[in-house]
């Protein structure tokens, strides 16, 4: 069915007109709106009744009132026109619209008859292409005067936009950037670092990547930069631009720089310490794993001697200047790629490469011995130091650097122990020996806490009589598995791990309860002493009269009762709080003993400034006796020595009755040994001197 009869129907067109997006409105020749559609009315927030029979000039104002009436104007030569006009709302908001209006002519006589207009509201348009503007000016101001910096690459991978963040970073000026490839202001050493990633970038392959790298600045400078870069892509996800981020991370980088050499150097002397000594010797032994050639890492474990001291009567001023000096000393006698490092306090250690055999490492040794040797001159005065080192080459089994470390060390002991100014090498008896110090040390403080220490006692006799005066205290360790041990095997232990300290007063105690009972069931005339061993650590410590006073006065006895007995070894700091602890044992009464006298060396002196009552002539004197030529002069002169400081000698270890005989006869008052008792146990003791009772 033919359907063109429809388009000749009013009903249709007003249906069309009606159900448009647009608004559309008629005018007469006057310029009175006679008719609106729907949306027109929409548009302008009026009813149908409010616009009709007005002007459309009442709904603008303004420049688009005068746009208006010149465009209604030209109705009547020009037929059609476009253009833009801002209307007003009934709620008073302004809204952009395009309006394209056409005249209406009389088909007939050609008389203006009015026109008609289509109305489009493009005021989201407007407002969408304003944000986009004042976008664009943002991301201009960005580009232009942002503290980052931004590149834009294209396909051809050269520079085609830089911003001037850029150009200050990198010291060009924009046109000697633009056209050039971003590789060539990558320094050289850095350039691996993201080639192959701006390839995939182009490639569409990864969305961005971060890297930070150094730039080449134009004046040959560095500048570390983090980058950050990405593509720009086409509809079709093609990269069109590569784009770059900068950010000048320099200062960040110098800062955390700093940190880390901080971390990794001693502050006074600016070698490298310790953490970054046992870094290098890792890595230096996991080289060694991988070549096979034999060579190897070696330690020098380097400790000043007399450093404490100095420090303490010079000063720590000095103290410090002479490690700062030592340090430039030990710098000049090592190879430049050895590493020397100050581990802390007086110690310093030598890392030395590829070592076949000990040799070098000696060398090495002697260097530094050598350059040690001059004396320091410190604030004007002229001090000498020496060192003590310990070598410790690795071998297959030395696979962890403190072990190394360790047994250099432990080898530095070895040359302290030697003299001063030595060095010793590290074999594994010396380990074994350390391991087995360790374990007795461990054993030994078990040992005072579980209670495996007792004493024994050892009468002193007078010679003249035979008649027991005292006795001596001495410790023994009951050994769960090795039996009883003698002081020999773990005093010393005990006064280099400290354990002295709870050893001595445990032995105090238990000499102390032992002797109150004795005085209790005996009333001498002249009433028993104990004597009990101090060690020169014991007198070093300030509280060590302290407590023996207070033993004293826990078991109700007096200070005479007790003898305490110091070896000349233990005397020989000549120190002050030694000197101090004696007099204060003095004046609470408790008796002193020199022991083992004449067994060290300079031990007249201590007889003239100490008030000791007693000096105990050590073993060696008594077994000379009656067996080597001079023996008896000797003895005779030692005692004719201690008489005239008024002072009673003891004999020790007397073994035999003609040694006894021979001291008699030289008036040595007292003695001690197997011959008359060797050490007893309390109970023995008690039954010796038939005490009554439960002793
Ligand atoms: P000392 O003070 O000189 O003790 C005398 C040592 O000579 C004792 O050794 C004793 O058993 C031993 N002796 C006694 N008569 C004879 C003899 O006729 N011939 C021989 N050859 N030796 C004899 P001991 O008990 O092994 O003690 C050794 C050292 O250990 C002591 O020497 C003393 O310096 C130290 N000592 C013992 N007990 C203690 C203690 O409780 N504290 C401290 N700090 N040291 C102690
Ligand atoms: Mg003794
Ligand atoms: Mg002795």
């Amino acid at each position: 069915m033919d359907a063109s009869h429809l388009l000749r129907r009013p009903e249709l067109f007003r249906l069309l007109v009606e159900t448009m997006n647009e608004g559309l409105g008629v005018r007469n020749a006057e310029g009175e709106i006679i008719y609106v559609n729907e949306p027109f009315c929409r548009l302008l927030g009026h009813r149908r009744e409010e616009i009709l029979g007005r002007q459309v000039e009442d709904f603008t104002q303004g420049e688009s009132r005068d746009l208006l009436q010149e465009e209604f104007e030209s109705r009547r030569q020009v037929l059609s026109s476009t253009y833009e006009l801002e209307l007003r709302r009934k709620d008073g908001q302004l809204m952009s619209t395009i309006i394209s209006a056409m005249a209406l002519h009389d088909e007939k006589d050609g008389q203006f008859l009015g026109s008609f207009a289509v109305i489009t509201d493009i005021t989201r348009r407007r407002q969408a292409e304003e944000e986009l503007r004042r976008s664009e000016e943002r991301f201009r101001l960005i580009f232009e005067q942002g503290p980052i910096g931004i590149t834009v690459v294209d396909l051809d991978r050269r520079y085609c936009q830089v911003n001037p963040e850029v150009c200050r970073m990198l010291g060009y000026r924009r046109d000697e950037l633009v056209g050039q490839r971003p590789w060539e202001f990558t320094l050289p050493e850095d350039r691996h670092i993201d080639e192959e990633l701006a390839q995939q970038i182009f490639r569409g392959e990864i969305p961005y990547y971060q890297v930070e790298k150094r730039f080449q600045r134009k004046d040959g400078s560095i500048l570390w930069g983090r980058l950050t870069a990405t593509a720009l892509k086409d509809r079709a996800g093609r990269p069109i631009y590569g784009i770059g981020l900068i950010e000048d991370s320099t200062a960040r980088r110098r800062a955390e720089e700093r940190l880390q050499h901080e971390a990794l150097h001693d502050a006074l002397t600016g070698l490298p310490n310790r953490t970054l000594f046992m870094d290098r010797l890792r890595h230096s032994l996991n080289r060694q794993t991988r070549h096979v050639d034999g060579q190897r890492p070696a330690v020098l474990f380097i400790d000043l001697d007399r450093f404490k001291v100095i420090n303490d009567s010079l000063g720590h001023l000095v103290g410090d200047e002479l490690l700062i000096e030592a340090g430039h000393r030990l710098r000049a006698s090592v190879r430049p790629g050895d590493t020397l490092a100050r581990l802390g306090g007086d110690e310093f250690a030598v890392l030395l490469e590829d070592i076949v055999e000990p040799g070098p490492a000696v060398r090495v040794a002697e260097r530094v011995q050598r350059a040690l040797a001059a004396p320091f001159l410190l604030q004007g005065r002229e001090v000498y130091s020496s060192a003590s080192i310990g070598i410790a080459l690795s071998h297959r089994d030395t696979e962890q650097p403190q072990d190394l470390l360790r047994d250099a060390d432990t080898a530095m002991y070895r040359a302290k122990a030697q003299g001063r100014a030595s060095y010793a090498i590290f074999d594994a008896r010396m380990h074994a020996q350390v391991v087995a110090q360790l374990r007795l040390e461990t054993e030994l403080r078990r040992a005072i806490e579980e209670d495996q220490l007792e004493v024994v006692y050892q009468p002193v006799v007078e010679l003249a009589s035979g008649g027991i005066v005292g006795y001596e205290a001495l410790v023994r360790w009951l050994h769960p598995e090795r039996g009883t041990l003698l002081p020999g095997e773990f005093i010393q232990t005990a006064e280099e791990s400290g354990l002295i300290f709870p050893l001595g007063e445990r032995v105090l105690q238990l000499a102390c309860v032992q002797l109150a009972k004795w005085q209790r069931h005996r009333a001498l005339p002249e009433p028993l002493f104990v004597s009990v061993n101090l060690s020169g650590r014991q007198l070093l410590q300030g509280n060590v009269v302290a407590s023996i006073t207070h033993c004293l006065h826990e078991h109700g006895l007096e200070g005479r009762h007790l003898m305490v007995e110091v070896t000349e070894k233990g005397l020989m700091a000549e120190s002050e709080p030694t000197s101090t602890a004696l007099d204060l044992l003095l004046q609470a009464g408790v008796r002193l003993a020199l022991d083992d006298f004449g067994s060290g060396h300079s031990s007249l002196g201590l007889l003239q400034s100490f008030p000791f009552e007693q000096v105990k002539l050590d073993r060696w004197f008594v077994h000379g006796l009656g067996r080597e030529k001079g023996a008896e002069e000797l003895v005779a002169g030692l005692l004719a020595l201690c008489r005239w400081r008024d002072m009673t000698t003891v004999a020790e270890g007397v073994e035999n009755g003609l040694q006894a005989k021979h001291l008699k006869q030289l008036g040595c008052r007292l003695a001690q040994g197997n011959f008359f008792s060797p050490p007893l146990s309390a109970a023995a003791v008690g039954a010796q001197v038939e005490f009554p009772g439960e002793l």
